[in-house]
C-alpha cells in the first residue's frame, strides 16, 4: 500500500496525459485534496479534442441501454456540473437525442424494448417524435427522442481544466519519455521534476503503446474521422441526430458529422490517402441519406476534416488498474468511444484502488491478459484481428 495514504500528509501523484482520462483523474484527486502534477504534451489533435463528446443512453444494433449506464451516467452528470461550477465554464449540455430509424425492424425493436416508463430520470427512455416537425430529414421509418442524452464539449472542458491546473502550478507541458524519465528511488520519480511521487497514473490513450510500463495493455484501437460541414438550410439544431452517422449542431450554422471506424489506419493524419478520402466520402454519403429531396442533391460544404485514434479494447470495456510489479503505477485507458461518459467514474474507482478497494473485474485491465502473452512477454497490441 502506498506510504502517505496511511499518514497525515495527502498523497502526491503524477498524471501523464491530460485527455479525458487524465483530466478525470486530476479532478477526482483534487476533490480528495491530493497533491497533483499533470504532464501533457498539448496535442491539439488528441483523441479527446477531436471527439464529439456525445453521451447517448441507447447504443448499438440491439437497442440496448449503453453498458452500465446506471453507474456511469449519474456520476458523469454530477462530475461535469461540479467542474462547470468550479471553473465557470459551460461544456456539459443535456438535450434529448433524435434517433432516426433506418428500417422497420429497428423501429419495432425500439418500440418493443422501450415501451415502459423508466424507473427514474437518469435511466434511458424513448419518446415519440413528430416527423412532420422536420421536413428536411428523410424519416421513412419514423424517429424517436432518446433521453437523458448529453454532449460534453471536450475542448472547452479540457481548456478549462488546463487553465485551472496552470493557475495551481500543477501542469507541465512536455513530452515525457516514459521509458527513460521514470526512475524508482524506490518511490517513483520523474526526471526534471522535484521530489518523488506516491503514484504515477498513465492516461495516455493510444500513445500508451510507447510506454514500456504498460506495454501489455491489450488495446484494440480504431481510427475515427469526423467532418465539420456547413448546415443545409432548415437543418434542425435542437438535437444531436443519430442515423447511420451522427450529426451534432456546433453553432454558427455548422455541423459535426461522424464518425468512421478504421482498425487499419492507426494515425490521425488527414491527407490524400485512399482510406482518408474514403472516410470523407462515406460520411458525406451517410449524411445525404438522411436528407429529404431536394436537400439531398445540394452540394455539401466541408469546412474541416479531423481524425484520431480511439484507445479501444477487444471487449469494448475499459482497461484500468495497477501495474503487476510496481504497485505505485496505475493506468486509465481503453475508453474507446465512451470517454466522456465513463472517465469520471473510472477515475474515482482508480483512486479508490489506491486505498485498497478492488477494481471491478470488468474494468480491470488484467482481465484481458492470457497466460501465453504474459509468459512470452509479448505485446498483445501487435496481434491482428
Ligand atoms: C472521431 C472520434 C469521435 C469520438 N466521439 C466521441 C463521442 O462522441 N463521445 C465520447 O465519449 N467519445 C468519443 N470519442 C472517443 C474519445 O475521444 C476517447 O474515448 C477519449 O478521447 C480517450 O481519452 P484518453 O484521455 O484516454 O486519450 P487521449 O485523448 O489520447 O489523451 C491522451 C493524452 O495524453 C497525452 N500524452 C500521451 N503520451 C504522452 C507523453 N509521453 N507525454 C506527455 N503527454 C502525453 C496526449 O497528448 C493526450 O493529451 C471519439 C473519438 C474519435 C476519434
Amino acid at each position: 500500500m502506498l506510504n502517505r495514504l496511511h499518514g497525515d500528509e495527502p498523497p502526491s501523484i503524477a498524471i501523464i496525459g491530460c485527455g479525458l482520462a487524465g483530466a478525470a483523474v486530476a479532478w477526482q484527486a483534487i476533490h480528495r485534496g491530493w497533491s497533483i502534477t499533470v504532464i501533457d504534451r498539448a496535442d491539439s489533435e488528441s483523441c479527446s479534442r477531436v471527439a464529439a463528446g456525445l453521451v447517448t443512453p441507447i447504443t448499438g444494433g440491439r437497442a440496448a441501454a449503453s453498458w452500465q449506464w446506471d453507474l456511469f451516467f449519474p456520476m458523469a452528470r454530477t462530475f461535469y456540473k461540479r467542474i462547470e461550477q468550479t471553473t465557470g465554464g459551460q461544456f456539459w449540455h443535456e438535450q434529448p437525442a433524435l434517433k432516426v430509424f433506418q428500417s422497420a425492424e429497428e423501429q419495432s425493436l425500439f418500440q418493443n424494448r422501450w415501451n415502459v416508463p423508466p424507473e427514474n430520470e437518469t435511466m434511458p427512455s424513448v419518446q415519440p417524435f413528430d416527423r412532420q416537425a422536420c421536413p428536411v430529414l428523410n424519416m421513412p421509418f419514423s424517429a424517436a427522442l432518446l433521453q437523458p442524452a448529453a454532449r460534453l464539449e471536450t475542448s472547452s472542458y479540457l481548456d478549462a481544466t488546463k487553465d485551472f491546473l496552470q493557475r495551481q502550478s500543477s501542469l507541465h507541458e512536455m513530452d515525457l519519455d516514459c521509458d527513460r524519465d521514470i526512475v524508482f528511488t524506490p518511490q517513483p520519480k520523474i526526471a526534471g521534476l522535484d521530489g518523488c511521487f506516491d503514484a504515477i497514473f498513465f492516461c495516455q490513450g493510444f500513445a500508451a503503446r510507447e510506454n514500456r510500463w504498460f506495454r501489455d495493455l491489450p488495446l484494440h484501437p480504431a481510427r475515427g474521422d469526423i467532418l465539420k460541414i456547413a448546415a443545409p438550410p432548415a437543418f434542425p439544431t435542437d438535437h444531436v441526430v443519430h442515423h447511420s452517422a451522427w450529426i451534432v449542431p456546433d453553432g454558427n450554422g455548422e455541423l459535426l458529422l461522424g464518425a468512421t471506424y478504421d482498425r487499419k489506419t492507426l494515425d490521425g493524419v488527414v491527407d490524400d490517402r485512399a482510406e482518408v478520402v474514403e472516410a470523407r466520402v462515406t460520411l458525406l454519403d451517410r449524411f445525404r441519406e438522411l436528407l429529404a429531396p431536394p436537400s439531398r442533391n445540394a452540394s455539401i460544404k466541408v469546412l474541416k476534416h479531423r481524425a484520431a485514434v480511439r484507445p479501444a479494447s477487444y471487449d469494448r470495456h475499459p482497461l484500468i488498474g495497477q501495474h503487476r510489479e510496481h504497485p505505485s503505477l496505475f493506468c486509465l485507458n481503453g475508453l474507446g468511444s465512451k470517454g466522456s461518459l465513463m472517465s469520471p467514474l473510472l477515475a474515482d474507482a482508480l483512486l479508490n484502488c489506491m486505498n485498497g478497494k478492488a477494481i471491478p473485474k470488468e474494468w480491470d485491465w488484467n482481465r484481458m491478459l492470457t497466460s501465453k502473452s504474459l509468459n512470452r512477454n509479448e505485446n498483445p497490441n501487435t496481434r491482428s484481428d
